[in-house]
């Protein structure tokens, strides 16, 4: 994971590796779903907050039709495409990301032309934090002000989701986008999906004395693609049964009539998603009166249903949630689609270096292996730097 670097170090970057200034710097935050998992393409709620990992882009306009790009991770170098002659072919890798919403813009009729870009990100990739959607965010925000479109943030979630869905190739919801866009400081997004409306839940985690703790397992499962997809076959097949348009129409007094209707396995799918989507529900109604301190329960509910009911968790995220709830967690679960990537765990502040050192201790003796460890706050959304 990158350090972070001031706007200042970002346009020196961007300077030494393009010749001159850039118009301007953007940054967009990763995200923790602080609950509701694999609601969001059952038209349910999810409740993230954006964290204080961000993707820093600075970018500058050219004259001609050369987009020139360069990332602060990896030994890819700067590449340079065309971008009259834009296609699905040359938006690969990690540039797919940045020129995918250029992409999508264009589809909009709002025009860019050449640019040169720099990316540096502090958001960890692949490890459930969306690091994908951070990059999205901060591209879509700079182009919205630099080719003067005027687009809302609600307009620029769409944006970050269609380049995501149709030049990355991934069938992902508003979830991500959402939250780095429409995050304010101190506060998590709670959104309905159906409607695609959304309002700022306090989240004051430093004011209570908390912390969110994120353990990084590394592991990326090979299964990983084929078990969400197998997900939502059972979700849907489950809402199809039950002859409802969603499984959000579906409610807890539903469950003992469709344990009847439904096979055993789609069944606990089914009570996952509508037992989830009650417990979002309910943690949002505890922040609004009581705080973040009082949703430590919630939080382990939601990771024993994907546990047990979901089934898309593994042995390392079940030993980061046991042994964090060991040592004094309030709650803790594990986040975002599954078959490895992160857990979260609600901690207090002062108990950081006693979960860290026994998770680490308890990876070690598992013969896993070692997790990222790291505090993460509530953040703003995304923001012009610079
Ligand atoms: P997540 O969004 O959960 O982190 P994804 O697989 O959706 O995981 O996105 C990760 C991809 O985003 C990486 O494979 C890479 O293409 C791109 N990416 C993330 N961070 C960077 C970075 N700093 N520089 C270049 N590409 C990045
Ligand atoms: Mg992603």
């Amino acid at each position: 994971m990158s350090e972070s670097l001031s706007p200042e170090q970002i346009v020196e970057a961007f300077t030494a590796a393009f010749g001159q200034a850039p118009d301007g710097v953007w940054s967009a935050p990763g995200r923790v779903n602080l609950i509701g998992e694999h609601t969001d393409y059952n038209e349910g709620f999810v409740l993230p907050f954006a964290i204080d990992r961000t993707a820093g882009v600075a970018i500058g306009l050219r004259q001609d039709s050369t987009a020139r790009l360069l990332s602060s991770y990896g030994d890819q170098g700067v590449v340079t495409v065309d971008m009259d002659s834009l296609s699905h072919d040359t938006m690969s890798g990690w540039t797919a990301y940045p020129l995918g919403v250029v992409w999508v813009l264009g589809q909009m009729g709002v025009s860019v032309g050449g640019f040169d870009l720099f990316l540096h990100s502090t958001v960890p990739s692949g490890a459930g934090l969306s690091s994908s959607a951070a990059i999205e965010c901060a591209v879509a925000s700079a182009f919205n002000e630099l080719a003067a479109a005027g687009l809302s943030s609600k307009e620029l979630v769409l944006v970050g989701q269609r380049a995501e869905n149709e030049v990355v190739g991934a069938p992902t919801g508003i979830l991500d986008q959402s939250a780095s866009l429409l995050s304010t400081q101190g506060h998590a997004v709670f959104l309905d999906c159906r409607t695609q409306t959304s309002r700022p839940v306090p989240l004051d985690l430093a004011a209570d004395g908390l912390l969110v703790l994120v353990v990084d397992t590394k592991v990326t499962h090979a299964h990983a693609t084929g078990g969400y997809a197998a997900r939502r076959a059972s979700c849907e097949l489950g809402a199809q049964v039950l002859g409802v348009a969603a499984l959000r129409d579906v409610t807890a007094a539903d469950l003992g009539e469709a344990a009847g209707l439904l096979d055993p396995e789609t069944f606990r799918r089914v009570r996952h998603i509508v037992t989830e989507n009650q417990r979002v529900l309910d943690t949002v109604a505890v922040l609004d009166d009581a705080g973040p301190g009082a949703i430590g329960a919630l939080l382990t509910a939601s990771h024993a249903s994907m546990r047990d009911d979901f089934e898309i968790s593994c042995p390392e995220l079940d030993l980061a949630v046991d042994t964090a709830l060991a040592h004094g967690a309030l709650g803790a679960r594990m986040t975002g689609g599954g078959f490895g990537g992160s857990a979260i765990a609600l901690i207090r502040a002062a108990s950081e270096a006693a979960v860290r050192t026994a998770v680490l201790a308890a990876f070690a003796d598992a013969g896993f292996t070692t997790p990222d460890i790291f505090a993460v706050s509530p953040a703003p959304g995304a923001r012009r730097l610079q």
